[in-house]
């Protein structure tokens, strides 16, 4: 019955169904019945006419009408009346089907309207309002809530109004009946004091009190949670049981010399910890797919290089992959730097890489003779073919997308074991749906002998005395970053010009001794590098850039961060931004400077960085300000499309959810108890449904 299309439905038809599913995807009773209403309108609220200018929403009004004419002819007849309280008027207008209105339409009679008003003319006006008498209103038996579903233009257009969509509905109550199939279990819904889904679904729809909507709400909520969360872990726990992983069998010669004679520090504790995690990984026999957090500055090069070493002392080859080549070029030299130390191979494969260059590493990767290769996305191509590649670390994986990670699942019979890493910390709740099927390490202390960056706010007028400090500073021996956020060619006429600025900042520091470099994305790799080098020898002092120096850069000397128009970046970049100063000894500043005005959200992205240096923290609010979607960058892949729950306000429920659901699976992961087989019905029908999960691998 669920599974028969909507046009059999009554009050749809051929031409209603086939918009319904070219424009919401709804294509059966089942696919309507699991559309919600993304809000509600109190049908016991009344607006006065002199409040409505603050609102953009549907409203309903109650009071009289006079002035009721039919103008025009043919196709621009119209019906108009004016409609009063004790606090205004605005005009109500009809372009076609008002006959029945005409008898209903009266100068006597109180009316409640309900529509939305809109400006014109400078004077408001309600098209199409839906009208009852006051007595009409008394003897009808209404929902005091209305629910209003999510639509689109079109299906406004062809008259999907509140109206439709609520007779809609109740004939697919009518037909099906309260009679769904209850999809969680007994103690579940006793534990949490659940609604039941019967009454869950009517309540969705027919709200019969704001109590029960709220329950209704919280059940819908759950019960996508859960399965979302089943299925993820089904997955986790699935793969450690069946799926084999290369086993690192022991800690032998590379990993030791380096730990004994090339780290030229004492690893943190964190460090530490999270190396034990991947050591255990590694060699139980099963694959590892573990993601590592750690903010800008905790050093997870290390940990990953520490990581690769497991598996080259084992025989297998490993690699690194980077987003940008910037970042990539960097891990390669910073890398190399020490397993020249050790004798080990190591290339860098990117987009630009030559031809000839390109065959000698595939030639090196499949005889072995290749330990580690680091590079883009180039690194993703089928072309490229590893011997015996062990483990695959992705470096910054919030950039990349599933379907990459699975992609280096293919690079061997047997899966290599996965570290991904990221700068930008996430959200709990976002790792647990995004990354639902990872395990988590968390490096949550930085190297010793930093000092946090302190972090101020400057308004442009003052740019002549964040200048005078920055000179002071390099007097003292310091370095310093000027960060702008477009270059020149930028069609965005508002933005601060970067040459301009340049010349500018120039002729500030002119005969005192200190030099000045320039960065963009315009330059060639090699003069950028040029430049880079420069700065990196003291040779310049500051450096001016745009966002190109924001993955990368690794100058301890540099303690000064100016931002310029700093309302411009997101928080994530704010942050990535300031992790490139406080990595040395000195006291570092990150100097966030805006124009006065500001709008809201900029606002609160300044105050929020001038508040804390933990990354964690700002992750939480980048979420609540982007959406998940934004962060991720994965709005189009759909993960993030949930029917009710909100990965932002349902933190803690999507908790209780996984909590749950690991309670369920941990002792019977195919879910094959007799008191299972109604889960296992439901998740595989999702999974089928849904298919997207499969490609995790
Ligand atoms: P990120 O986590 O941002 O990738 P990096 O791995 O680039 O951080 O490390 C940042 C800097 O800290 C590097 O210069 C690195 O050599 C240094 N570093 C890493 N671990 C330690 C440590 N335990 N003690 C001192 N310095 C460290
Ligand atoms: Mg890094």
């Amino acid at each position: 019955m669920l599974k028969k299309s909507v046009k059999y439905l009554r009050g749809i038809g051929q031409a209603r169904a086939e918009l319904l599913e070219k424009e919401l995807g709804i294509k059966t009773y089942e696919d309507l019945l699991n559309h919600f209403p993304f809000r509600y309108i109190d049908r016991t609220k009344f607006y006065q006419i002199k409040d409505i200018r603050n609102v953009n929403a549907d409203i309903q009004l109650k009071g009289k009408i006079r002035k009721i004419e039919e103008t025009g002819s043919g196709r621009k007849k119209r019906l108009t009346a004016v409609f009063y309280d004790r606090t205004g008027e605005i005009e109500l207008v009809w372009f076609h089907n008002y006959n029945y209105l005409l008898k209903k339409l009266n100068k006597t009679d109180t009316f409640i309207i309900y529509g939305r008003a809109t400006l014109f003319n400078r004077k408001y006006n309600m098209a199409h309002p839906e009208v009852e008498t006051l007595e009409e209103r008394r003897k009808k038996a209404y929902l005091k809530l209305q629910p209003v579903y999510p639509s689109t233009e079109k299906l406004v257009k062809k008259g999907f109004n509140t109206r439709l969509w609520t007779k809609i509905m109740t004939s697919l109550f009518n037909e099906v009946g309260l009679n769904f199939k209850e999809n969680l279990p007994d103690n579940i819904i006793k534990e949490l004091k659940l609604l039941d889904k019967n009454q869950a679904l009517y309540n969705i729809h027919f709200p019969q009190s704001l109590e029960l909507l709220h329950k209704a709400q919280a059940r819908l909520k759950f019960e996508e949670l859960f399965y979302l969360q089943l299925q993820l872990l089904q997955k986790n726990l699935y793969r450690k049981q069946k799926i084999k992983g290369h086993v690192f069998e022991k800690i032998g010669h590379y990993f030791n010399t380096f730990y004994k004679e090339v780290l030229p520090f004492e690893l943190t504790g964190a460090q530490k910890r999270v190396i034990k995690e991947i050591r255990k990984d590694v060699k139980s026999g099963v694959q590892m797919n573990r993601l590592l957090q750690g903010d800008v500055g905790s050093g997870k090069t290390i940990v990953a290089l520490m990581s690769m070493l497991m598996a080259i002392d084992n025989g297998y080859q490993a690699s690194l992959i980077a987003p940008t080549e910037i970042l990539a070029q960097q891990h390669y030299k910073g890398l190399k730097a020490f397993t020249d130390k050790l004798g080990l191979n190591i290339k860098l494969l990117t987009g630009s890489t030559k031809k000839k260059e390109r065959n000698e590493i595939a030639e090196n990767l499949i005889n072995g003779n290749l330990h580690i290769l680091v590079g883009t996305h180039a690194i993703l191509e089928d072309t490229v073919k590893f011997k015996n590649l062990g483990i695959a670390i992705i470096d910054e994986q919030h950039r990349f997308g599933v379907a990459q990670r699975a992609k280096m699942w293919q690079k061997n019979s047997i899966p290599p074991h996965i570290l991904v890493m990221t700068a930008t910390p996430i959200p709990r709740t976002l790792a647990m749906t995004h990354y639902g099927d990872l395990d988590i390490s968390i490096i949550d202390e930085l190297p010793p002998g930093r000092k946090p960056v302190k972090t101020v706010h400057r308004y442009r007028k003052d740019k002549l005395k964040v200048f005078e400090f920055i000179k002071n500073e390099i007097h003292k021996g310091r370095q310093a970053y000027v960060v702008f956020p477009l270059i020149e060619e930028s069609e965005v006429l508002d933005y601060q010009n970067l040459t301009d600025n340049y010349e500018k900042i120039q002729k500030f520091f002119e005969g005192t001794g200190i030099k000045t470099g320039m960065v963009h994305g315009k330059m060639k790799p090699d003069e950028k590098e040029a430049e880079m080098q420069k700065f990196k020898n003291n040779e310049t002092q500051v450096l001016v850039a745009t966002t190109v120096i924001e993955v990368g850069v690794d100058i301890p000397n540099a303690s000064i961060m100016l931002i310029e128009s700093a309302e411009r970046f997101g928080l994530s970049q704010l942050h990535q931004l300031r992790g490139r100063v406080g990595r040395g000894a000195e006291q570092s500043y990150c100097i966030l400077m805006t124009d006065y005005k500001l709008s809201q959200e900029a606002r609160i992205r300044i105050d929020t960085m001038t508040s804390t240096n933990d990354g964690f923290k700002i992750a939480e609010v980048d979420l609540k300000l982007r959406g998940p979607g934004n962060i991720l960058g994965t709005q189009q892949s759909g993960i993030m499309r949930f029917r009710i729950a909100d990965i932002v306000k349902d933190n803690a429920l999507m908790r209780t959810a996984r909590h749950y659901a690991y309670k369920v699976l941990k002792d019977d992961i195919n879910l094959t108890k007799p008191e299972h087989q109604n889960l296992r019905y439901f998740l595989q029908k999702q999974i089928k449904e849904t298919g997207f999960w499969n490609l995790i691998g």
